[in-house]
């Protein structure tokens, strides 16, 4: 099978390269062994850009990133670049491809192998086979919302969370159709006891669910779904939710999983173009160590094989080989298990690779 189609990579700084080395190791690996046509092409992007061209997003990264068909990111930032003004930061490209490319659905899988339930701060029979994805709104809410500013000379400052209809639809069927690929269960976040917005968020959420009659809607408010996520987070398949309140859900769910090296996801556009990266950030801490665990960037590669290409099949066969090498008891730094089987972040990739079928 061919499909012609182009990936971007953006390793980004800090443990990014190192992460999107073994990533982009595995993809070449998959497009050649299931012939799949994908080229690849990579650029400079945040701390790195700036130090070559004087800005995180330079306009040839901007151009390539707006024709590709997906983008693999590894992470950006790092103290080298913490003082600098707000526009030139590194983190300021993420914002950047973000809004100009639309990517408004942030798809975050919260996925606990079996292998690893001991990882996890709650206890075993809470987590196991835990297997979550929450979708949430981020082009739009209250980060975006105008007007935004500071009064009164600094001894008041506001903020606006705003969502206009056609945008809580839009968010709304990528999660009535995630959950129809899924276990046909849906459950709507909001605060609709007190917002204005969240009244009107579950309003069109409801209206929506007649599209979709297979899939069961519930809502719930948000205060009580952080505490669902922690007391019992396997009675949840899809959650949806607006901007702010899935920046703090999802996040909760990431932990439910131990490690936050192990974590992928994925902002799409209304077309499933893609920018796919690791939930973790730059991890200056670790960098240029080979301690870095790859995985995150290695299942962000799997998602886009799923979510851009519709290549259900090279996608599973990734997911398969990291459960395959994990249940050998291999491991990378961050993740308990024996001396013997500890691998460097090359080592887990090259595994990874023996493994693909
Ligand atoms: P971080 O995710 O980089 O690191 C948090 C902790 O987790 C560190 O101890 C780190 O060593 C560990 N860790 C992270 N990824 C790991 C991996 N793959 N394998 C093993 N251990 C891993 O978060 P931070 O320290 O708060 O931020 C560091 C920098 O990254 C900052 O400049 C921040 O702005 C940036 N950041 C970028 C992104 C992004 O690019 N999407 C996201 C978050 C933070």
């Amino acid at each position: 099978m061919t499909s012609n189609k182009t990936v971007l990579i953006l390793p980004g700084d800090g443990i990014g390269p190192e992460v999107c080395n073994e990533a982009k190791k595995v993809l070449g690996h998959v497009n050649s062994l299931h012939n799949l046509g994908i080229s690849m092409q990579e650029l400079l992007v945040g701390g790195s850009a700036y130090e070559k061209f004087g800005k995180p997003l330079p306009e040839e990264t901007l151009t390539a990133a707006i024709e590709s068909d997906a983008i693999l990111l590894g992470a950006v930032g790092g103290p080298n670049w913490d003082n600098l003004e707000y526009e030139l930061r590194p983190e300021r490209a993420l914002l950047g491809l973000r809004s100009e490319l639309d990517l408004f659905a942030n798809l975050r899988p919260a996925i606990l192998s079996k292998h690893l339930s001991d990882s996890s701060s709650l206890k075993k029979d809470k987590v196991q086979d835990l297997d979550l994805l929450i979708i949430r709104e981020l082009t739009g809410g209250i980060y975006f919302g105008e007007p935004r500013g500071v009064t009164d000379s600094g001894n008041s400052a506001f903020n606006t969370m705003i969502y206009s209809k056609k945008e809580i639809e839009r968010i709304g069927r990528v999660a009535f159709e995630a959950a129809q690929k899924r276990n046909k269960t849906l459950c709507s976040v909001d605060k609709a006891n007190v917002l204005e917005v969240s009244v009107l968020w579950r309003e069109v959420i409801t209206n929506l669910s007649k599209e979709y009659p297979d899939v069961e809607l519930s809502h719930m408010l948000v205060d009580n779904a952080a505490m669902q996520l922690v007391r019992n987070p396997k009675q949840f398949d899809v959650m949806v939710t607006g901007n702010l309140f899935g920046d703090i859900l999802s996040d909760i769910a990431a932990m439910l999983t131990g490690s936050i090296g192990m974590l992928p996801s994925a902002s799409l556009n209304s077309d499933n173009k893609g920018m796919y990266e690791p939930v973790h950030g730059s991890a200056p801490d670790i960098s240029g160590k080979g301690l870095a665990n790859p995985l995150a960037a290695i299942s962000s590669v799997a998602m886009m094989l799923k979510y851009s290409f519709d290549l259900n099949e090279a996608s599973k066969s990734i997911e398969k080989s990291i459960q395959e090498v994990l249940s050998e008891g291999y491991r990378t730094h961050d993740l308990e298990g024996a001396q013997n089987k500890k691998l460097t972040t090359s080592e887990m990739g090259n595994k990874i690779i023996e493994n693909l079928k």
